[in-house]
């Protein structure tokens, strides 16, 4: 047997196949959802679920919540924690969480939320579960996935299968039976993060054509901006939130609440998502006319001002078949039924968030797997030493969308070694693999002597400040200068090769070389120096392209003197 499980910042579900059907598994109080919260107390175990909630409210210091938004992050990547409990570096600059006078990585907190999982299943089910299929949000990186894996496994689970939640979205809604190249967009408002993506059916086969969305955006936003207009806490601001999803106006201490004044205040944070929306569309290069379907995930999706929002956004009243808080767990335990074997074979492929590279020589971004490609996938390049007598490369693993280097995420470095060889003679094939759990291998090979340097990009994530969201959005804004200071980089490196070997080119001819022809090269030299000085790229291109013409006959020259 095989559990799905849907590990939510907000709440988490687990289910298992029966008889053919998915079902997802209740509490003692016949309640499917579980809060990803775990009280530590004083003295004794752990508490997770709606106890740890409860005990919140008196006890915040104790209770870990969202711990979703941390895992697999480092310190410095994640704005100080706003719930209570506080965030601290590990020895290894890791972020761990302290509470309850211990600290603990967030991966082992939510091993504690799934240990819980686990437990409520088998007595559900009377027998061990020990394998998983657990999702996490579509742009999560890979060192996030890598990190939820672990906390599946320090839960007593092997994980067969981390999904992207749209895609388990799309089996419970069972877009398949939509029909032939069927597609369809996932709007998915949890409590923390929102993602949408935009899948299409190909015989039998979901494919994602585009992800996107905010690692930092969801319900508890709307629950904040509430508590504020109304001053309240932010739990009655929740409890006022979910009643006005159900009436227009609701009392409570003496109080009036209308849903327009909800409205009203969750409107411009709702609004947030258009943008990601768009994007998504126009990633997956289609017009909201060509969608077949639209459908809802997420708890805050049931309310009506959302529906209303998605609804003109795509220009189309969305699918709410499904309860959308456990449309993701109710795929999850789909997909587990197709590992079984149990299912019909529907393959689920995931494309990649964002593009990941390497640095090449200048400190530029060189792409080896463009972002929305379908994985699982492998792809590869073969590269080459700069410097002479070089004998090893270093090789900087990248996340990003940006065309330098330096603002892309640093994922993992490894050196490799080759014998000492003249500039552009070594071989490094470099080759990446990204696994259908969106893990990624990297495999460097010295093509001389067939040895492989293989990294582990779980242990040497070094991933930056930004989120994937800002990622996007930085891309776009500095799309202009990025370009702009690649192709500069590019001429800069071409000039820094030219001129060195056109300078000794005109010595080794001497006197062969006509004089106007040496002070037209000097002359153009010189306006090089100035272009590279002043970082004018357009003059330096055309500066370069003539220099090469000109000298042209001393190449030959020079070919034909060697040869005689
Ligand atoms: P996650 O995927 O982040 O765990 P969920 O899908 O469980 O999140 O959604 C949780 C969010 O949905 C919370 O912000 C919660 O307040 C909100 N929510 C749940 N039910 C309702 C409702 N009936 N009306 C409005 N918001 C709701
Ligand atoms: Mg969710």
């Amino acid at each position: 047997m095989i559990a799905g499980i849907d590990l939510g910042t907000t709440h988490s579900l687990v289910g298992v196949m029966e008889s053919g059907f998915p079902v997802l598994i209740a509490d003692a109080q016949g309640r499917r959802l579980t809060p990803s919260a775990v009280w530590f107390p004083e003295c004794g175990e752990p508490v997770v679920g709606w106890s740890a909630l409860e005990i919140k409210a008196t006890h915040p210091t104790q209770v870990v919540t969202s711990v979703k938004r941390l895992i697999g992050r480092r310190i410095g990547e994640v704005v100080a924690s706003s719930s209570g409990f506080a965030l601290e570096a590990g020895p290894d600059g890791e972020l761990r969480v302290a509470v309850g006078g211990h600290s603990h990585r967030p991966e082992e907190i939510s091993a504690i939320i799934l240990s819980k999982l686990k437990t409520d299943l088998e007595k559900s089910c009377g027998t061990p579960v020990n394998r998983a299929v657990i999702t996490v949000p579509a742009y999560f990186n890979d060192a996030q996935r890598a990190a939820t894996k672990r906390a599946g496994e320090l839960a007593g689970f092997t994980v067969e299968r981390i999904l992207s939640e749209p895609t388990a979205a799309a089996l419970a809604y069972g877009l398949d039976r939509l029909g032939e190249r069927a597609k369809v967009a996932v709007y998915d408002l949890g409590g923390g993060t929102f993602d949408v993506s935009v899948l299409e059916l190909n015989c039998g086969v979901f494919e994602v054509l585009s992800t996107n969305g905010d690692t930092s955006l969801g319900g508890d936003d709307l629950d904040v901006a509430l508590a504020n207009a109304w001053n309240l806490s932010r739990f009655d601001a929740e409890k006022i939130k979910r009643a006005l999803t159900d009436t227009e106006c609701v009392e409570c201490d003496g109080r009036t609440y209308l849903r327009s004044e909800l409205e009203a205040v969750c409107l411009p944070i709702i609004d947030r998502t258009r943008r990601h929306c768009l994007r998504s569309l126009s990633d997956a290069h289609l017009e909201t006319s060509a969608l077949d379907a639209v459908v809802l995930v997420g708890g805050a999706t049931r309310m009506p001002v959302v529906r209303k929002f998605v609804a003109e956004i795509f220009r189309r009243e969305p699918d709410v078949s499904q309860h959308p808080d456990e449309a993701v767990a109710l795929g999850a335990t789909i997909q587990a039924g197709i590992l079984e074997g149990g299912l019909q074979n529907l393959t689920l492929l995931d494309v990649t968030p964002l593009s990941l590279g390497i640095e090449t020589f200048g400190g530029l971004m060189n792409v080896i797997i463009p972002r929305n490609t379908t994985i699982p996938c492998k792809a590869g390049e073969m590269f080459t030493n700069a410097v002479s007598n070089q004998s090893a490369m270093n090789i900087t693993v990248l996340q990003g969308e940006r065309e330098m280097a330096r603002d892309n995420w640093p994922l993992g470095r490894m050196d490799v070694a080759f014998p000492p060889a003249p500039k552009g003679q070594a071989r490094v094939g470099v080759q990446f693999e990204l696994d259908a759990n969106g893990i990624l291998h990297v495999l460097a090979r010295d093509t001389s002597t067939g040895l492989d340097t293989i990294i582990d990009i779980q242990s040497a994530v070094e991933v930056s400040d930004e989120a994937v969201e800002k990622m996007l959005g930085d891309s776009l804004e500095h799309a202009f200068e990025d370009m702009d200071e690649r192709i500069f980089t590019e001429a800069k490196l071409k000039a820094n090769e030219m001129l060195p070997a056109v300078d000794s080119a005109l010595e080794a001819l001497g006197d062969e070389v006509p004089a106007e022809i040496r002070s037209a090269i000097s002359a153009l030299v010189q306006k090089i120096r100035a272009a590279l000085e002043a970082r004018s790229t357009a003059n330096l291109k055309t500066l370069l392209s003539e220099l090469d013409t000109i000298t042209e006959p001393l190449a030959t020259a020079l070919l034909e003197k060697t040869l005689a």
